[in-house]
């Protein structure tokens, strides 16, 4: 192998800018990414704000620091561009939780659902939607439905919560994040016992039990909004630990603290500096999807779009 795998961090984040500038690439990372991913990264947000970015964006390569299924889907969004995923074997077990053939068989159960599919799913899931949302949104793309009735995948915990928020029926498919599982009730019971004033904000992809303990249940582009409007100095987050070097980033004045002691997402972190580095040295890992596949995905997410307009 060449002398590139002895380069420091100093070097290597000096030879990303550089071949960011020599690519016309722009580099994005998820919040639950590495802090040294998310340090080097041109925008850090959640997957569709990304996506959106990606779109908006004159670069003509764009390095997804993430998962398959959101480089999948600033894909679907910007298909003449060359979209990356560096760390290529870096998938969602929640997106892994529903196959198309399962799709296929339950959508012949409730012939009259509304297929609602949260993002964190493939494009090919996608293409079967009758329209796609975010944990952000989940609420009031299942209101703008036409139909009484919603066929929610792939993730059971956000549909139960929206089920919470509107008098349509949701039928659950029985996905989860294998990472907000981990959470526990007691350790946000203990951690609230020794800081009284702290706000409870947790992701809906958590169990109920635990969204019941929580001051505010929210996405990770809503969270850092709440925690920057409120003024509360302290807040327990309850969502991948990649989000509190983000917090902490944006308000080095506030306090964030973990329930769950190295709560991680193994496919979040695959991706290293070094992969960053190969990955626009080589223009490693492109994103392909077939035609039909990204047509019909495409129009899942851009009826998301026309129903929940965004700023
Ligand atoms: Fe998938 Fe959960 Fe990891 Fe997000 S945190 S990528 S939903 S496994």
């Amino acid at each position: 192998m060449s002398l590139d795998l002895f380069l420091d961090d100093k070097e290597l984040v000096a030879r990303i800018k550089d071949l960011k500038k020599e690519r016309n690439a722009v580099i994005l990372a998820h919040s639950y990414e590495r802090p040294e991913v998310q340090d080097i990264a041109d925008y850090v947000g959640d997957s569709l704000e990304l996506s959106r970015l990606a779109a908006k964006t004159d670069a003509d390569v764009i390095v997804f620091c993430s998962v398959h299924f959101m480089a999948e889907t600033a894909k679907i969004l910007s298909p003449q561009k060359t979209v990356l995923l560096p760390a290529a074997e870096a998938g969602c077990p929640l997106a892994d939780m529903i196959t198309p053939a399962q799709l296929e068989a339950e959508k012949a159960k409730y012939p009259k659902a509304a297929v609602v599919a949260y993002v964190n799913c493939s494009a090919e899931i996608k293409s079967m939607a009758d329209i796609c949302c975010t944990s952000a949104n989940a609420v009031q793309v299942v209101n703008a439905m036409a139909q009484d009735e919603i066929l929610f995948v792939p993730d059971q915990h956000l549909g139960r919560w929206v089920q919470t928020q509107t008098d349509k029926k949701i039928i659950l498919w029985a996905g989860c994040c294998p990472t907000h599982q981990r959470m526990k009730v007691s350790d946000f019971v203990n951690l609230k016992k020794e800081h009284p004033e702290a706000v409870i904000v947790v992701h809906p992809e958590s169990n109920e039990d635990i969204c019941n303990l929580a001051d505010a249940i929210l996405s990770t582009s809503q969270m850092l909004r709440y925690c920057q409007a409120s003024s509360a100095t302290k807040f327990i987050i309850g969502t991948e630990m990649g989000m509190l070097h983000r917090l902490r980033t944006a308000m080095p004045e506030k306090t964030f603290l973990q329930p769950s002691k190295g709560l991680i997402c193994p496919n979040m972190k695959m991706t290293q500096l070094e992969d960053v580095y190969e990955s626009l040295k080589e223009l490693k890992h492109p994103i392909e999807i077939p035609e039909l596949i990204r047509m019909k995905a495409l129009k899942a997410l851009d009826g998301m779009l026309a129903a929940v307009p965004t700023k």
